[in-house]
């Protein structure tokens, strides 16, 4: 089968000829319906330092955000999305059940082989069955929006806040959409030179958008906000530095919450956080019980969220796929392994 693998530690990803893998025990064969280029994939990628982590797993197949369709076990024949964190199963959390606490994981399309394939294996345990009405374009959105789910958690409640989202792509625009469904006041969505996720944020009902490239966040806030500052800000945009604008435009109090894998560190000046008593609080993996939340969610949420994807295209033309995100001409592309067998 074709699969899209990183086979050196270097740039660049390959599209090679692999033997369809075999379910192990306690593991299903999942037929790849569509997996989305993730900002982390792009990452993988380029090699940035903060993905060097799998190199030990070098060749590997890559793509973590999926839907397919089980082949064996208690779902077979049903469509599935698949939590990408593998847990150990050994460790004392995992023993005792607690697999939310596992601290020994693999990462399906990280560190084991993932879903750039038509065919991918994966732990049943890891498989969420898909509610019927529910399109294999939003499904395959699942996971980056437990991401943003669990942002929404760790920032608390948002009603009646003044919001400010930094970054415009999935992980973003799945915190703007929760946001104004959880009674925002106002939510504001900053990005550089992003037209694309822009047009999705549109058509996704967002009008105050800012673009970074061509003024400060500063002024271009300002015409939405009248300068008053924000009561909360979602970083999602993986560069170190926003976070030190965003402090600038928080109230005092105010919470910023960080969910960006930042290739380099900030260098931050603490005292104005300190004086003005504000939050900086990380963001990371929801627990297990947020999947079937996440895909009720995206059935209710459909109309809203279906404009972030702008591009599916057949696994062979995985290259093309990542030009446009690597390009940012697109908002998500998702790549579908059956298309590409035609
Ligand atoms: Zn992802
Ligand atoms: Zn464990």
């Amino acid at each position: 089968m074709l699969a899209l693998q990183k086979i050196r530690p270097a740039a660049g990803l390959e599209l090679v000829e692999v033997p369809v893998p075999e379910a192990g025990t306690d593991e299903v064969l999942v037929r790849v319906r569509a997996a989305g280029i993730c900002g982390s994939d792009l990452h993988v990628d380029d090699w940035t330092p903060s993905y060097a982590f799998i190199a030990p797993s070098i060749p590997v197949t890559i793509g973590h955000e999926f839907v397919g369709v089980a082949q064996d076990g208690p779902l077979a024949g049903r469509r599935v999305v698949v939590r990408p964190s593998v847990t150990c199963g050994s460790c004392a959390a995992c023993s005792a059940g607690r697999h939310d606490a596992c601290e020994r994981r693999r990462g399906i399309g990280m560190t084991r082989d993932g879903a750039f394939a038509p065919w991918v294996r994966v732990p049943q345990r890891n498989c969420v069955p898909v509610p019927d009405g529910l399109s294999d374009a939003m499904a395959a959105l699942t996971e980056p929006l437990t991401i943003s789910m669990q942002a929404l958690r760790t920032a608390g409640d948002v009603a009646g806040l003044r919001v400010l989202v930094m970054g415009p792509g999935t992980i973003g625009q799945g915190i703007a959409a929760l946001a104004r469904r959880a009674g925002a006041a106002q939510v504001v969505v900053s990005g550089c030179d992003d037209a694309a996720r822009f047009d999705a944020l549109r058509a996704m009902g967002f009008e105050a958008l800012v673009d970074v490239k061509t003024q400060s966040l500063a002024e271009g806030t300002r015409p939405y906000t009248g300068g008053a500052p924000f009561d909360l800000v979602f970083e999602a945009t993986g560069v170190p530095e926003t976070i030190t604008e965003a402090l600038a435009l928080l109230r005092r109090n105010g919470t910023v919450v960080v969910t960006g894998i930042h290739a380099r560190p900030l260098t931050l000046d603490l005292t104005p956080l300190v004086r003005n008593q504000q939050q900086l609080r990380g963001s990371f993996r929801p627990p297990e019980s947020d999947w079937p939340l996440a895909l009720a969610l995206m059935g209710e949420m459909d109309a809203v969220l279906r404009p972030m994807v702008s591009h599916v295209l057949p696994l062979a033309r995985a290259h093309e796929g990542f030009a446009l995100a690597h390009g940012k001409q697109a908002s998500k592309v998702l790549l579908c392994p059956e298309a590409g067998d035609a």
